[in-house]
């Protein structure tokens, strides 16, 4: 059997992109090398709120991946997608300067509060702050694994790919299109012009009875107390190149951020998730076909800064550089991969990782790289 397309890497990319593909009838496979959501995927704390800021690319493609993707949720998976409203509280004097300014460019349903509205939620916040009411914590790994249902699934480590003719082998598998979903490890084709990298990162649940009906973002979230466990996420560490064990020490030092605005002193910790997300160059996501860079390379004045046709390898295809919005961006760029596949239907340009490729030529003309 030939299948249509091959999906490599189960996070939340690579289940949303399968679920859609098999969708729309195509035969698709699902490969991890560990399993379903054992990679950032199954670390994250999953809360979903719009992006607070002046319009921009990925303001507005953050927003209207919001807006999809809880439709979405809320849809097909009810059971896993906790619609609790998320306060956004700013950080500090600065970001609440700016309140008012942003409100005229939120993209969902929202009210301002008042310190003291917030603190009868049962937050100690000091600024003015924004619910959205849509907001909220989905279930990651139940997600996930619902996504994949009912999808082929193999669990291997994939070390490389080949083409003969139009047919893609990935391990003994034929296949007409890849999709490459493997988040922060890129090691199967030259990517280096989207400049994916890790951020390792902590999270945790901790046992509680506090009565928290909302969750907040501020520095950190706290999620609303669901049937007796609270989670508070996360920290970010750069330059981590490997994932480590998970350290508990992190997820104290979460609470103790916590204590300044929630009482934590029936807090238990019952476990520590850490994993790593991946951003790309500019911090975008980078969804679409993968430019052959080696074949870029051979037109004679590339480096010169003459534009030339982009040249791409055929049927490859990648969903990637999600951040730390994963389970806001993945289900509406899968979305749009689909339509890329299946009906060759432009990308948002706003995702195309296209925009990274002669900004990278440039920056390797001048030894920037
Ligand atoms: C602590 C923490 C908290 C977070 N909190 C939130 C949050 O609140 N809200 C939110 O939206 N997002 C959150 N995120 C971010 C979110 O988890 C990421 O955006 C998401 O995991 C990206 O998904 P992905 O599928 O691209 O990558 P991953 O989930 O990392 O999946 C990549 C998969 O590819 C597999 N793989 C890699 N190479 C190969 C290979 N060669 N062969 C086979 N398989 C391979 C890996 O095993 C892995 O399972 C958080 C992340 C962390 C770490």
């Amino acid at each position: 059997m030939i299948y249509d397309t091959v999906v490599i890497g189960a996070g939340i990319a690579g289940c949303s992109i399968a679920y859609f593909l098999k969708k729309r009838d195509q035969k698709v496979l699902l490969i991890d090398k560990i399993g379903v959501a054992s990679g950032g995927s199954g670390a994250a704390g999953a809360f979903l709120s719009p992006k607070i800021g002046v319009s921009s690319p990925l303001k507005d493609l953050t927003d209207d991946a919001f807006n999809f993707t809880i439709d979405f949720y809320k849809k097909n998976f009810p059971q896993y997608y906790h619609q609790t409203g998320v306060i956004r509280v700013p950080k500090n004097e600065l970001d609440a300067s700016k309140t008012s300014k942003y409100s005229k460019f939120h993209n969902a349903k929202y009210e301002e509060l008042t310190p003291a509205q917030v603190s009868s939620l049962g937050f100690n916040v000091k600024y003015n702050s924004t619910l959205f009411f849509d907001g909220g914590t989905c279930d990651a790994r139940e997600i996930c694994m619902e996504l994949a249902k009912d999808i082929d699934f193999l669990c291997f480590d994939v070390k490389d790919i080949t083409k003969t003719d139009d047919i893609w082998m990935v391990g003994d598998k034929k296949v007409k299109n890849i999709v490459l979903a493997t988040g922060f490890e890129n090691s199967l084709f030259d990517m280096r012009y989207m400049g994916i990298k890790g951020t390792w990162g902590n999270r945790a649940d901790f046992s509680s009875q506090l009565k928290l009906d909302v969750s907040l973002h501020e520095s950190l979230s706290i999620s609303a107390n669901m049937g007796g466990v609270i989670k508070l996420g996360a920290t970010h560490e750069l330059e981590v190149k490997e994932p480590k064990p998970c350290d508990d020490s992190k997820s104290y030092e979460l609470l103790k951020n916590a204590s300044n605005m929630i009482d934590i002193s029936d807090f238990k910790l019952i476990k520590t998730y850490c994993g790593m997300r991946s951003g790309s160059r500019d911090f975008s996501p980078v969804v679409g076909k993968v430019i052959d860079a080696g074949k870029m390379f051979e037109y004679p004045y590339i480096f010169d800064g003459r534009k030339y046709p982009t040249i791409y390898h055929d049927n490859l295809y990648i969903l990637n550089g999600l951040g730390a919005r994963g389970f806001v961006l993945a289900p509406y760029l899968a979305n749009e991969l689909t339509n890329l596949i299946v009906e060759q239907k432009p990308i948002d340009k706003r995702a195309n990782a296209d925009r990274l490729f002669w900004n990278w030529v440039r920056k390797l003309n001048r030894g920037f790289l």
